[in-house]
């Protein structure tokens, strides 16, 4: 098979790949209770939401409210969603803003508290307080139709069994699904690769020359620390488009969801975030910036053992390959119903998939946020409500 520079590496998307060489592959613990007996009989329910991150717990709420029968099975030892996993110096002064989970706002917060404490904190509050049924940890490994002979139901395969449902709400984020590019050479690098999924922090990297790939927020957040204690060089596909003035996702929000709206309707793949919103000149933006170190080069043309060999033809020594390259929708496990379409996305219609209106989809594409998961949740829970409703 041919290989394009720049084009996901083979098995991107599955945290296993081969050249990460500080990746696990995480499994949930198999825990003994009867409903996570691997040999269970399927059950059967009328919605299952996978996924208990922003956008699950929003459909949750609002499935609750609306008096419909469902089970959330989360792949998480524990509350939090994607949040359990940010980076260490993710804190809550420097998030893009968190939205309040609908029916119970956030406690104060301690704007020094790393994310990865502060939310989960928050959500594992919110599921005592709301009592939904989550099962986790819970992998859905596939969503199937059942057929025409079991009444247009899907069922939902995990590694404890399955669940056959009238409708599913997939939030499954995109957290587990990194985005990993190919370049020629990529395998034979002798220093360390990583995803931002498995940074942790800066200090681990004191002293060693660090290329950063990727043109997103990420990557001018960890420029900003990483800068501080090490050699950085940045590079990225396209030159990045810097927004001048107030960056919030709701500022920065409006027309860029538009634009990824536009794109889920048509069935066109959803692009990076970036890509839509641009960078904002946020605190740790200007302070990379006033070190210095948020000098872009474009993308190297290959990797060597020792670095990276750049486009003008200059070899980069380096000693760590740090790809803040983003990641894609989470949604391998929905394979099976080929909602995929001829340009390459799910064409969507509101929140439901085009293909197949049992099958909705939140925090995707537009809502990929936590104001846009919320909403999400409702609207979906909203839709599935008049799905299930007797003719
Ligand atoms: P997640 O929080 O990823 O939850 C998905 C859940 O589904 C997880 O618990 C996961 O284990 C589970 N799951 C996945 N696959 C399966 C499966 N097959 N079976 C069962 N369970 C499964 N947005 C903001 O609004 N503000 C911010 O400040 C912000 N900061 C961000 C920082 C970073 C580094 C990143 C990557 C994103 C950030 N976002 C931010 C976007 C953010 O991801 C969303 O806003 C929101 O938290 C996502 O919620 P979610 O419920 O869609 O996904």
């Amino acid at each position: 098979m041919e290989r394009i520079p720049g084009e996901p590496f083979p098995g991107s998307g599955c945290p296993a790949s081969r050249f990460l060489h500080d990746v696990t592959v995480k499994v949930g613990d198999v825990r003994t209770d009867s409903w996570l007996r691997r040999d269970a009989p399927a059950r059967s329910v009328p919605v299952v939401v996978i996924g208990a991150g922003q956008a699950g717990l929003s459909a949750a709420y609002h499935l609750r409210r609306r008096g419909l029968d469902f089970v959330v099975l989360d792949a998480e030892d524990g509350p939090g969603g994607a949040w359990r996993h940010r980076w260490r110096s993710l804190v809550m002064a420097t998030v893009n803003g968190i939205f309040d989970l609908p029916g119970m706002p956030q406690p104060p917060v301690d704007t020094g508290e790393p994310a990865a404490d502060a939310v989960p904190r928050y959500f594992a509050a919110y599921e005592r307080e709301f009592q939904f049924p989550i099962l986790r940890p819970v992998r859905v490994h596939a969503v199937r139709d059942a057929g025409d002979q079991r009444g247009g139901e899907l069922v939902v395969e995990t590694g404890h069994g399955s669940w056959a449902a009238r409708a599913v709400i997939n939030a499954t984020g995109t957290w587990g699904a990194p985005n990993l590019p190919w370049y020629p050479g990529i395998e034979t690098f002798t220093g360390r690769q990583l995803h931002v999924a498995q940074y942790v922090s800066a200090a681990e990297f004191a002293g060693r020359p660090v290329v950063v790939v990727g043109g997103g927020i990420s990557a001018v957040q960890l420029i900003e620390e990483l800068s501080l204690v090490t050699t950085t060089t940045w590079v990225t596909r396209r030159e990045p488009v810097w927004i001048e003035g107030e960056f919030t996702p709701e500022t920065a929000g409006r027309a860029s969801v538009a634009r990824v709206e536009a794109d889920a309707r048509a069935g066109r793949p959803i692009g990076s975030i970036v890509s839509y919103t641009g960078l904002g000149w946020t605190p740790y933006a200007r302070a990379a910036a006033g070190r210095g170190a948020l000098v872009r080069h474009p993308m190297f043309t290959a990797v060597e053992p020792g670095g990276v060999r750049m486009a003008d033809g200059s070899f980069h020594p380096a000693d760590v390959i740090l790809w803040a390259t983003g990641f894609r929708q989470d949604v391998g496990h929905l394979a099976p119903l080929r909602l995929r379409g001829e340009l390459g996305g799910i064409a969507m219609d509101g929140t439901a998939a085009a293909a197949d209106r049992r099958i909705h989809l939140i925090g995707y594409g537009p809502s990929q946020s936590t104001v846009g998961a919320n909403r999400a949740g409702r609207a979906a829970a909203t839709a599935v409500g008049k799905l299930l409703q007797p003719a």
